[in-house]
């Protein structure tokens, strides 16, 4: 039986018995069993985090050993940091240098950057026309947190929600994916071996049932998701009942432009590694690239040329660019949406199908002459497919690339600063990245608008999703 449950300080199997399989993606063969949490484990997990929030060896502990416990997860993360990214890379598929250099290096750094916030999480005084009247502001806990995440960065997901949380003294339930749970497994055991007191971070290993109950539980104050526009607006139906704070980060499908006077080099290799990083399973994935006319076929060549010749393999491999996508379910979504692209009448430049070797393996596909009312311009694709589209005028590719209901990041290409701010200023999504792929850094707000979510993490914005403000009055007469 697997104990991959932690509740209340006890590692444990579902209450039920019930387990299933998580797999490797670059073989289909499955590598680990977990327990498979249910409506009863949910209960435990909330019973304990609730219990938590009160008790002394928490709510009592001081900001400066809060922090200091924080800063000790990051010290234990880059401690493990190969163990962790060859475990990300088996469970995800991911290649081991993005392992490395992003997920790993990304979790270890937000759990530092919140350990800096936890002694500065002041309040504010505001000046009062009521007579001999004192009013300050405090910052407290939300409660108990349900932390959601997907599969695509699970580790690095995990720790975006889990510092900040932590941070400002709340506990919380984090429930990973079912398709990827191995690190945040191992996350939450290298948190407890920083001295995260029992009951206070708890972890649910399942599926969307557990998701659902979490949701649904009244004992949950918070829920912080990430993952697809459709699980997110079923949360938020779901957590009516109670009220409960949510923050949503949801799909994306942002459109990369590219201006007319654009350094041709740097914008191919900057869009296609903005495209196909980690397979092109990253909600911020450029996909929509808006070419001006005058270099639209140019690029269409390059980019098509330099997709080519990726070498497909194991992430387990140093050598691979592009690892598989993450289950044989989403090779078929991204297969379906590929299909329909060549149906609609885009023409097909390179790529196009599963890449013929066993394993979640597709080739990066690239599309030219592709029209805003077709699927693969539209929907959420979240693999290694590009589509380009021929603009001609500014106005004409602000309008299409705000014709979408996503807003979550967008590109833009120029060496033109004041079309470069223009262009930023008007382009409806939560991040603008100007001449660059699309990183992310716990100092810099994540999230989006429209259907790409509420709120915002990172930076400061986590720190309103994850506490409550209070204000205080005070009579001096
Ligand atoms: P998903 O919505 O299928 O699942 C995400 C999580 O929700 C999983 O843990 C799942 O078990 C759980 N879940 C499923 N149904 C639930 C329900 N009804 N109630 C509660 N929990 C439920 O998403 P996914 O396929 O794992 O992830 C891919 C999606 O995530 C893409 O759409 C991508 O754009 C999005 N994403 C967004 C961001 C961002 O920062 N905006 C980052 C990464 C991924």
């Amino acid at each position: 039986m697997n104990k991959t449950l932690f509740i209340g300080g006890i590692w444990q199997s579902a209450a039920s018995g019930a387990e299933f399989d998580t797999l490797n993606p670059a073989t289909g063969v499955a590598h680990a069993r977990c327990a498979d949490a249910d409506r009863q484990d949910v209960d435990e997990a909330v019973s304990a985090a609730r219990a938590a929030l009160e008790s002394p060896s928490w709510a009592g502990i001081s900001p400066s050993e809060r922090a200091r416990i924080l800063w000790r997860i990051g010290d234990l993360i880059e401690e493990h940091a190969e163990e962790l990214a060859q475990l990300e890379t088996l469970d995800q598929g991911q290649p081991i240098g993005v392992s490395r250099m992003v997920s790993v290096k990304g979790a270890a750094e937000h759990f530092r950057y919140y350990a800096g916030w936890v002694t500065k999480l002041y309040g504010e005084t505001a000046p009062m026309s009521f007579p001999n009247v004192l009013q300050y502001t405090k910052r407290e806990p939300v409660g108990v947190c349900a932390l959601i995440t997907p599969w695509n960065f699970p580790l690095m997901i995990a720790s975006w929600k889990i510092a900040p949380a932590l941070a400002c003294g709340n506990t919380v339930i984090v429930k990973p994916a079912e398709q990827t749970p191995m690190t945040t497994i191992r996350l939450v055991r290298l948190c407890h071996e920083a001295g995260i007191p029992d009951g206070v971070l708890n972890l649910l290993t399942g599926g969307p049932d557990a998701g659902r109950a979490l949701v649904e539980h009244p004992g949950v104050d918070k829920v912080s998701f990430t993952g697809s526009t459709e699980t997110g607006r079923a949360i938020v139906h779901a957590s009516a009942g109670n009220l409960k704070r949510v923050s949503l980060e949801l799909g994306g499908k942002a459109p990369s432009i590219v201006m007319p006077d654009a350094d041709l080099d740097a914008a191919v290799t900057g869009c296609l590694q903005g495209a196909l990083l980690n397979s092109g399973q990253v909600c911020a994935a450029y996909t929509r690239f808006y070419v001006h006319r005058s270099l639209a076929d140019e690029f269409a060549e390059r980019c098509a040329k330099v997709a080519a010749q990726m070498r497909l393999g194991p992430g387990s491999s140093e050598d691979t660019d592009l690892g598989p996508v993450v289950t044989g379910e989403h090779q078929a979504h991204v297969d379906a949406l590929v299909r329909s692209g060549m149906d609609e009448g885009a023409s097909l430049l390179t790529g196009g199908s599963r890449a013929d070797r066993p394993g979640y393996f597709y080739q990066p596909t690239v599309f030219a002459g592709v029209r805003d009312d077709m699927r693969i311009a539209r929907e959420e694709i979240f693999g290694p497919v590009l589509s380009i589209l021929p603009y001609d005028e500014e106005d004409e590719v602000i309008a299409r690339a705000n014709d979408s209901e996503y807003g979550l990041a967008a590109a833009v290409w120029t060496r033109d600063v004041g079309a470069a701010h223009r262009v930023a200023g008007n382009v409806r999504a939560g991040t603008i990245y100007i001449n660059m792929p699309n990183p992310v850094e716990a100092s810099a707000p994540w999230g989006g608008y429209g259907s790409s979510g509420w709120g915002r993490e990172m930076g400061s914005g986590a720190i309103d999703l994850y506490t409550e403000v209070k204000s205080v009055w005070t009579s001096l007469a």
